[in-house]
């Protein structure tokens, strides 16, 4: 059973992360017959290599710390490949991109959003996937890939928002 995924914990090796990201995403362009090219691959890994969700100009930046060059045109390019090809999810609500690690697998991305960090945690939730499946087909309504984004606060802003009330109080 694949969910719901635990949030990986602050200190784990972020590295080993990215490294099966892009193994992934090799793997499944070359099934797939996508051209998974060079700055492609740099795009891929610098929203894996953010871990939060990235925005395009952020994206940017980074790019543009490595090549004399990176037009935007181009990220937006990359980041269109990499949204069709399931590797990267868009979030509209923050304007940005994030990894999915499960991108083998075909599913409308369910996240649940901070407003306070604007983390994102994709919850990748079947019996949800189902339930949407179920109620889009009855409705005639076709849903897009990354559609569903529920607002709150993670469970880390809420415990930090709670160590501040207690310290208040005292
Ligand atoms: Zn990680
Ligand atoms: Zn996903
Ligand atoms: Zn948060």
């Amino acid at each position: 059973m694949p969910n719901p995924r635990p949030t990986p914990p602050p200190n784990h090796d972020h590295g080993v992360c990215i490294e099966t990201a892009l193994r992934n995403a090799a793997s499944l362009c070359a099934t797939r017959g996508l051209n998974l090219t060079p700055v492609r691959r740099r795009v891929l890994e610098i929203v894996w290599r953010a871990h939060d969700p990235i925005g395009a100009y952020q994206i940017l930046g980074e790019l543009a710390k490595e090549r004399d060059k990176a037009a935007p045109p181009t990220v937006y390019r990359a980041l269109e490949f990499l949204v069709d090809a399931g590797l990267v999810h868009r979030l509209d609500s923050l304007n940005a991109f994030i990894g999915c690690d499960t991108p083998l697998a075909a599913h409308v991305a369910q996240f649940f959003v901070c407003r306070e960090c604007h983390g994102a945690t994709e919850i990748d939730d079947p019996a949800i996937g189902r339930a949407l499946a179920a109620k889009s087909h009855e409705l005639g309504f076709r849903i897009e890939p990354a559609s569903l984004e529920v607002k709150g606060v993670c469970a880390r802003c809420n415990a930090s928002a709670r160590d501040q009330q207690q310290a208040a109080e005292q």
